[in-house]
């Protein structure tokens, strides 16, 4: 359930003409499941391979052939379906969608249009401000992706690449509970890290493997309120479906330029007519793709060719209990065990790798400290480096012995990000490190004093100025780090510099 400290995030509102007006989104996002073989043929699902290399004879639709349900696609749905927390469908079935278009050469795509196997379940959508909205997810159904038809190759022949024909999609679909473009994207944002989570779809876009159908409508402040008291649609603007998008840029671009084009129509006394519409990101509109389709126009009745999928409980709880800690637990354990800011754990949380790493910094060691190491010097230098945690040349335990070596003081934190650089880039243990080249730090206050006293005794001017304006003491901590290599401890040098000037 969400979390009740959140609070909602406020709707995006335009500014029309004549009135002020809502948005409403309801998002239908394709996700390929990750698996080595297609959801009806052993045929492989490989990225990039050679076009109609991977293509069997039931995805090419030979005659007589017929398809086999691959059963770890089943899995993946069941185990997507069970990290968003929904009711898994014991009893769903595959239904035929006929069209016609040579990517899908069966002439139908096999889909589950009246029986998902996966019902109702949520997604807890954070913003940036803090700000969260439980997201409700209508249903997941699985279902054949098409190839890809090529038109620019030749002037006058098209050509087919059926290698991703057959290949297995769920369809999650949400309710029209999004309530603006920031709100969209990181609804497919938080999708894909807890299916990247599960392991169960890579959320690779520019790929193709997770593009999003994006339903926008528009209606008058305060309508939205009376469609959530009562679910009834009527009280809701006629929306319109932007198909295939895979950048979130561009889906948060589209849903501005679509609300505002209709904004503008019913403005001027037109009507919004239910269409399907593309992006064009150059001209920065929507135009129409076709009229809205129903779903009689696709004929669709259950294949004949498939039993339907019947599962057990037994199986569905195996699945249950060896899913991995997901992002929202896993954040709240951050916070609780680590006493992370939200902030921090969300950042750490981002991706499992991350997580991993940083728990293993962490681990009996200070975590807030280890947290700023992670995220500020670690994050901020695999960036700059365009690296990221999978190649990343500092181990946790390497890491972890500079976060110890500032705990015990043992160094400055002005020398710890020496140390780092050193260890970043030749390797090496730390505290070997320290020793061998005399990086510790002096808390010696002897030392401290000593060197002190001699900067006193040079810059009589400087005292005075100091005695007069207690700001000016840091020029004689500054003084006191230069004489001391940066090695003096600076909270030493702060309490002799303000006992001796003070
Ligand atoms: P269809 O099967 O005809 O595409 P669905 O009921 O499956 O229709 O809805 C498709 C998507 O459109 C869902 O994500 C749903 O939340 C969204 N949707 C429905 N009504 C609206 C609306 N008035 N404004 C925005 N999105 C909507
Ligand atoms: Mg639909």
């Amino acid at each position: 359930m969400l979390d009740l400290t959140y609070e909602l995030p406020k709707p995006k509102v335009i500014s029309g003409a004549k009135h002020d007006w809502e948005l409403v989104i309801g998002l239908e996002v394709h996700a390929q499941v990750s698996s080595n073989a297609k959801l009806f043929s052993g045929a492989s699902t490989k990225f990039g391979a050679e076009p109609n290399s991977n293509v069997s004879f039931v995805d090419a639709a030979m005659p007589g052939m017929l398809p086999v349900i691959n059963e770890y696609c089943v899995e993946q749905a069941v185990r997507t379906g069970l990290g968003l927390k929904a009711e898994i469908n014991l009893w769903s079935a595959f239904d035929r969608k006929n069209y016609f278009y040579p990517d899908l050469p069966q002439g139908y795509q096999i889909s589950q249009l009246y029986h998902p196997i996966v019902g109702e379940g949520e997604v807890l959508v954070e913003l940036g401000d803090g700000t969260a909205r439980n997201v409700r997810v209508e249903r997941i159904h699985m279902e054949q992706d098409a190839g890809k038809s090529i038109h620019d190759m030749d002037p006058n022949m098209s050509f087919v690449d059926l290698n991703r024909t057959g290949v297995c999609l769920m369809e999650i679909v949400s309710r029209p509970d999004i309530r603006g473009p920031e709100e969209a994207a990181a609804y497919i944002a938080k999708l894909r890290q807890i299916m990247r989570y599960l392991g169960t779809c890579d959320g690779n876009m520019q790929n193709g493997n997770l593009r999003a159908d994006v339903n926008v409508s528009v209606c008058r402040v305060g309508q939205y309120e009376k469609y959530q008291e009562t679910q009834d649609f009527s009280h809701l603007g006629t929306r319109c479906e932007i198909k295939n998008m895979n950048s979130m840029r561009f889906i948060q671009q589209a849903i501005e330029v679509e609300a505002r084009r209709q904004i503008a129509i019913i403005e001027a006394g037109g009507e919004v007519d239910q269409e399907t519409r593309l992006y064009d990101p150059d001209k920065g509109e929507t135009r129409t793709m076709r009229s809205k389709e129903e779903a009689h126009d696709y004929r669709y009745f259950p294949d004949p060719d498939l039993l339907p999928l019947e599962i057990e409980q037994a199986w569905v709880d195996d699945i249950a209990a060896n899913l991995p800690e997901l992002p929202d637990a896993k954040k709240s354990r951050f916070v609780t065990d680590f006493g992370l800011s939200d902030y921090d754990a969300s950042v750490l949380t981002a991706d499992v790798e991350s997580a991993a790493y940083f728990e293993a910094v962490a681990e009996g060691r200070n975590g807030k400290l280890a947290a700023n190491w992670v995220i500020n010097e670690l994050f901020g230098r695999l960036k700059a480096d365009e690296k990221d945690i999978a190649n990343c040349p500092v181990t946790p335990a390497q890491l972890g012995g500079v976060v110890e070596l500032i705990s015990a003081e043992t160094i400055s934190g002005k020398i710890a990000k020496d140390l780092f650089e050193i260890v970043y880039t030749e390797g090496g243990d730390p505290a070997q490190i320290v020793e061998e080249r005399g990086m510790k730090q002096v808390t010696d206050t002897g030392a401290i004093e000593a060197a002190l006293d001699q900067i006193i005794a040079d810059n009589p001017a400087q005292v005075e100025k100091a005695k007069q304006n207690p700001k000016l003491a840091g020029w004689f901590v500054g003084q006191v780090m230069k004489a001391t290599g940066g090695k003096a401890n600076p909270k030493a040098v702060n309490e002799l510099v303000a006992k001796k000037l003070g």
